[in-house]
């Protein structure tokens, strides 16, 4: 089991200015950017099969890939095979760009907060919009609190309570963001085909058995949607990631590496990521 707070541990250290950063890549003079409103749009649906006692503790932790993506069986297959398309998948979108949720009930009030404040950033830039319970179908994602590290399935997984671990260290505006870009189908930024034009991996600086973490995808496999490489995506890894020394695990290639890491909020690249990955 990894630490995933550990692989976040230089995120103050490279955190940026959102609104500066907002500013740079020219978010606010997009035309192609939705108005989203800024309310909160999460409906409470009264959802009475939920399970609002869950027990974080007797569920089985999956085994994670790249330190925080717990995939399903069937992921791992399309992943190792390298036969089928991972977020090309449209079976892995939230119909209608809709994503239910739930807490479980060990979550303290303050934390759920921290979490709703994280969603609405997300609904602020973009189309997706985030619904306290269950769709119609019964599926909806577990926020859960374990000890466990910071973790989420990849995509729409068609279950009901399917996990979203935010364990201690992991209450942070930026990893609770990073962890549903997760869930919305997204996997890390440095984990593209085209990554080795822009970074540099250290494979010397990797701790031993975490090399897998760095592994890139196929254009099969992985869509960036026409953005280019992002140095600033809130799904990009930090530069000493799963370092054994302390030394640099990724090293930047072109101009912008220092920005590696940031957990502050979404950049314009992950945003219309997103709105293309949900056609809107
Ligand atoms: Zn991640």
């Amino acid at each position: 089991m990894i630490d995933e707070a550990s692989c976040y541990s230089n995120e103050s250290k490279y955190s940026i200015n959102t609104h500066r950063h907002l500013k740079h890549t020219q978010f606010e003079k997009s035309s192609t950017m939705k108005h989203c409103f800024l309310f909160v749009a999460l409906v409470f649906l009264g959802c009475a099969s939920c399970d609002t006692t869950a027990n974080p503790e007797s569920k089985k932790t999956p085994k994670l890939f790249e330190g925080d993506m717990a995939l399903t069986p069937e992921q791992l297959n399309m992943l190792f095979s390298k036969t089928r398309n991972g977020v090309k998948d449209t079976r892995l979108r939230w119909p209608g760009a809709k994503v239910y949720f739930w807490f479980d009930s060990r979550i303290p009030e303050n934390h759920r907060n921290l979490v709703i404040n994280a969603l609405v950033h997300i609904q602020t830039y973009t189309c997706v919009r985030f619904y306290q319970g269950a769709n119609p179908n019964n599926e909806y994602i577990l926020v859960t609190n374990n000890n466990a590290g910071c973790y989420s399935y990849i995509g729409y997984l068609r279950t009901a309570g399917q996990q979203l671990n935010l364990g201690p260290g992991c209450m942070y505006r930026g990893i609770i963001i990073h962890e549903f870009l997760h869930a919305l189908g997204f996997y890390h930024e440095q984990s593209t085909y085209d990554r080795d034009t822009y970074v540099t991996i250290n494979w010397k600086n990797i701790q031993s058995g975490y090399e897998y973490a760095f592994d890139k995808y196929t254009n099969q496999q992985v869509n960036n949607f026409g953005v280019p490489y992002d140095y600033a995506s809130i799904m990009h890894y930090g530069p000493y990631a799963f370092s054994s020394n302390g030394k640099p695990t990724i090293t930047a290639k072109l101009s912008g590496g220092d920005q590696m890491g940031q957990r502050e909020g979404l950049t314009y690249s992950d945003a219309t990521k997103i709105n293309r990955m949900y056609n809107c």
